[in-house]
């Protein structure tokens, strides 16, 4: 192929992988056509490999075949971990992907270096500052996830003002190298201090908060890859950098919302340091609790249960029994529906991931604005490890660190049975007011073991 037929064979490939990018967000946002979505974001990235491959600007193959090897070596066991780790998966791809855009923008400046117009030298200073805070702050991220690393906000006085600072720091030098190119010494600056950034970013966030920080980091990660590409001058990367950027800022955003926090609140909000004291809460009050056998039986008398998980089953892996919930019930007629919170679990989406995994019907599944008229007319709301997501006080007790937030309104269905191990607070750190009052009966145990058990009463049990 003559060099001007290989060009446009690139072009081509480069918009086809564009569009595929588009059309995988676009199927990724609802769980009937995810999968879809999946393949075709996969197929996107590997004409866009292919594609780059082609290019005339590689001199051998040799370094590129090497790094392939080193990527596969990496990548192939990153995709078999559990499903409970795929947050600080992600936040691993990022910190690769972000590593490796601080690594070009930092050849591109040596190579060009001392010109470099305006233009190319404020969006390569781009580049390298998100890339590289980009980069620590995933690590520490995943660190935190994988408990590495203390989960806990580590905080000191003057904290937000020293953080501000480096970035303001690495700002100001970056606007020098614009006007001054030629101050080679200086570059190293505009890649050290945002390194050191992005640790002293994550220090203070709780380990909890961080699915939240690492779809921002995402989305830093995508803005830093579409500098990238104005610097490379490839448009694919521009179009790919400036998705992922968005996608996983609007991420965010959801998230943020549907825990009624701000984007301030969780990156200095140092959420999850002060625990209240749930156990004291507790010592006053009583709570009902029930076997097996009685939770077969009042589910089995039910016409309409509404079951709504949380974290807890996914530290379970209760899914494949709440499978088997789901079929015994609606083989004797009850309707059975699930109640699905934005933030319920650790990452979003994750109840949707497990409950697919175990095969449960997508139209069964209904987001919070869709349950929450039916709790009403629902005579169970069968709560299987989920807390926060539940809480009334998220609408009652303004001094709750919940309040405001929307949850699952359970506590009006006709009887409500939580599954947990026991009155331990979830997440937020915060005593669960469902839990006391009459129309609510504990089933104390682990998730998967009490709705086996349940599994197991339905299918011996006289009904
Ligand atoms: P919570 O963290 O509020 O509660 C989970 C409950 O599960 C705990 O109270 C725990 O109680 C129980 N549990 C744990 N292990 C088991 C087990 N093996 N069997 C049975 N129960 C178990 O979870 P929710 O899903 O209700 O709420 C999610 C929280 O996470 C919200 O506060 C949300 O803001 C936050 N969050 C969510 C993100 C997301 O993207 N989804 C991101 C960041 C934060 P016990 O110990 O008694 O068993």
């Amino acid at each position: 192929m003559t060099p001007f037929a290989t060009q446009h064979v690139i072009e081509i490939t480069y918009l086809v992988a564009a569009v595929l990018f588009i059309l995988a967000l676009k199927w990724l946002s609802a769980p009937a056509t995810a999968r879809r979505g999946v393949w075709a974001g996969e197929l996107g990235m590997a004409l866009a490999v292919a594609g780059t491959l082609l290019h005339h600007g590689i001199v051998e193959y040799k370094w590129v075949v090497i790094a392939l090897v080193i990527g596969s070596i990496i990548g192939v066991p990153l995709g078999f971990v559990h499903m409970t780790a795929v947050p600080q998966r992600t936040a691993l791809s990022h910190a690769f992907g972000a590593f490796c855009v601080t690594l070009v923008g930092t050849a591109e400046f040596y190579l060009r270096a001392p010109n470099v117009p305006h233009f190319m030298m404020a969006v390569l200073s781009l580049e390298v500052i998100l890339g590289a805070l980009t980069f620590t702050g995933s690590l520490m991220a995943a660190g935190k996830l994988q408990e590495v690393l203390p989960q806990r906000p580590i905080t000191y006085k003057g904290q937000n003002f020293v953080n501000l600072s480096l970035l303001g720091i690495s700002i100001l030098v970056a606007i020098y190298l614009v006007l001054h190119p030629g101050q080679k010494q200086l570059f190293p600056v505009i890649v050290g201090i945002p390194l050191i950034f992005g640790v002293m970013m994550i220090v203070p966030i709780g380990g909890a908060d961080m699915p939240t920080v690492i779809s921002l980091l995402n989305s830093y990660a995508g803005l830093s890859a579409a500098a990238m590409g104005f610097v490379l001058d490839s448009k694919l990367l521009i179009i790919a950098g400036a998705l992922d950027g968005s996608s996983g800022f609007i991420l965010s955003v959801i998230m943020s919302k549907a825990m009624n926090r701000s984007f301030s609140n969780v990156l200095f909000g140092a959420f999850g340091q002060v625990q209240t004291s749930a156990a004291a809460a507790q010592e006053a009050r009583t709570v009902r609790s029930a076997t097996a056998e009685e939770a077969a039986t009042i589910l089995a008398a039910a016409n309409a249960v509404v079951i709504v998980p949380g974290y807890g089953m996914a530290v379970a892996q209760a899914q494949h029994k709440v499978r088997e919930l789901f079929d015994a019930l609606t083989k004797r007629g009850v309707d059975v529906k699930f109640g699905i919170h934005a933030v319920a679990g650790r990452m979003p989406g994750h109840m949707n991931v497990l409950l697919a995994e175990a095969d449960i019907p997508y139209d069964r599944l209904l987001d919070m604005d869709a349950v929450n008229p039916e709790f009403p007319q629902t005579d169970v709301a069968l709560v299987i490890g989920a807390n926060d997501v539940t809480n009334p006080a998220a609408k009652t007790d303004q001094a709750s660190p919940i309040y405001g937030m929307p949850i699952l309104e359970v506590d009006k269905a006709r009887t409500v049975m939580v599954i947990k191990r026991s009155l331990n607070p979830g997440f937020a750190g915060i005593d669960n007011p469902l839990y006391y009052l009459d129309k609510t009966l504990m089933l104390f145990g682990d998730a998967r073991a009490f709705v086996g058990d349940i599994v197991r009463e339905l299918a011996g049990g006289g009904h």
